[in-house]
């Protein structure tokens, strides 16, 4: 019976070993720190062997294959052993995809990634596909294959997952952008973590596509480098294009093959430019899913957003306030503060990746009346700015942040969270930050 031992006991490994157990593999799970009690319950009730706050190498080096949960990096001493013992470590995704024949969509990016997935989702869905979803989100895809399986998935996949997937081909991949993010992971070689993201297309053919943002220069530059077979299918909202996404005006359009489709933008749910991209990157699959052009303008509109992202909260006196606590990098931040339409009060800080704030001077400079810093260190967002905004005040918690921003803010103004660094200083993570925020919006 061959072995396989799983790294992590979280939604990905606890899933891999549900799928592992029943495809007749001898299943152990470790995990260095704590397994939740109804994970536990779980891995119990399949008769599953595990262990937390501990590896035993001896039941570990043992393994003919590992599943390394996404979370776990490289550089950990156990995974080191694992890989000089020559022992083959795959993602959830690498392990899962040979026992399904469903058709798969990946989508993968440094942002936009969540908010692409959950809308190609939506589009397909509603056109009545027998559809799952996965990777990042939700359930994991090696549970849902053992489970129920579906004819298709759409599936969000990180640079980690791609980094240890080795066969992996999807019908249809997307990405979204580049822009240096988790570098810490990839010894801070920009380089690398691109080259991780391009994973995703290595084993395509010309069956195959990849759907992927043109005005992007460092993806196109690199995409021109690469050799892959895939079908491309690129998208711009800045020029035409003979095939693929474009904005023209007011209007998006998309030409694949010989079958054309567009709307005004005024119809769609989401806001900002960069929406418009994630939307021509979605209502493509739809188009190649052959899904009905009415169901795919119906679900443009009708999408409900996602919480967190660009998440309008409440109006106040005239004052609408936006919870973009997901925005942990300046790219991110970019696009929010772009779609802007009204004087904005931002609320941006916390734990500096690197940032360089350059390519936001201009756009501050136009929109921003006020900067709140809410970081145990502010000193970067001080000097970058502050001698472009009048106002820059420093706090040190959400309510505070959101009372101050009510007395600045005016009748017409905005609010805007959009932090562009990531929430550890003073939060558990974004999600944290995000409903704190809109907590104090609402006790306001
Ligand atoms: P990811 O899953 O890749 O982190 P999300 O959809 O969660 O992406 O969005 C993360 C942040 O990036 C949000 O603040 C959102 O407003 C912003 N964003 C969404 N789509 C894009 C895009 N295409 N380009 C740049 N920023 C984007």
């Amino acid at each position: 019976m061959k072995k396989l031992v799983i790294l992590g006991g979280g939604e990905s490994g606890v899933g891999t070993a549900i799928l592992g157990k029943k495809q007749g593999f001898d299943v152990f799970l470790s995990d260095g720190g704590a397994v939740k009690p109804h994970y536990q319950e779980i891995l119990n009730l399949n008769g599953i062997r595990w262990e937390q706050q501990q590896h035993t190498e001896a039941e570990i080096l043992s393994a003919h294959v590992v599943m390394k949960s996404p979370g776990i990096p490289d550089k950990a001493s156990i995974v080191q052993k694992i890989r000089e013992s020559k022992i083959p470590v795959v993602s959830e995704i690498e392990f899962a995809i040979p026992y399904t024949n469903a058709t798969i969509i990946a989508i993968t990016g440094s942002n936009g990634k969540t908010t692409t997935t959950l809308l190609t989702y939506h589009l397909l869905k509603n056109g009545g596909l027998h559809v799952g979803l996965g990777g990042n989100i939700g359930k994991s895809f090696a549970w849902q294959v053992a489970e129920q399986d579906f004819d298709c998935y759409v599936l969000e996949v990180s640079s980690f997952q791609l980094d240890d997937s080795y066969t992996f081909k999807p019908h249809i991949a997307i990405i979204t952008n580049l822009s240096p993010d988790h570098l810490d992971r990839y010894n801070y070689q920009y380089e690398s973590y691109i080259a991780s993201k391009f994973r995703i297309t290595m084993n395509q053919s010309e069956n195959d596509y990849l759907i992927y943002d043109a005005d992007d220069e460092t993806l196109v530059q690199f995409l021109s480098k690469i050799d892959t077979k895939a079908t491309k299918i690129p998208f711009s909202i800045t020029k035409p294009l003979p095939v693929g996404g474009t904005l023209n005006e007011n209007t998006m359009k998309l030409k694949l093959n010989d079958d054309n489709f567009s709307i005004d933008t005024a119809h769609l749910a989401l806001e900002g430019k960069h929406n418009v991209k994630n939307a021509m990157a979605a209502t493509s699959v739809a188009m190649l899913m052959k899904i009905r052009k009415e169901t795919i303008r119906e679900s443009l509109s009708n999408f409900q957003g996602v919480e967190h992202r660009l998440e309008k909260v409440l109006k106040i006196q005239n004052v609408q306030y936006i919870n973009d606590s997901k925005a942990t990098n300046v790219n991110a931040t970019f696009f929010a503060l772009d779609s802007m339409t009204t004087p904005t009060v931002w609320i941006v800080g916390g734990v500096d990746k690197g940032n360089d704030y350059t390519e936001l001077m201009a756009l501050v400079r136009e929109k921003v009346k006020a900067i709140i810093c809410l970081g145990v260190d502010n000193r970067k967002i001080i000097d970058a700015f502050g001698n472009v905004v009048d106002v820059m005040v420093e706090v040190g918690s959400m309510q505070d942040a959101v009372r101050t921003a009510q007395r600045i803010a005016e009748k017409g103004d905005t609010v805007l969270l959009s932090p562009a660094c990531a929430s550890f200083d003073l939060f558990e993570n974004y999600e944290d930050r995000g409903r704190q925020f809109k907590l104090a919006v609402q006790n306001l």
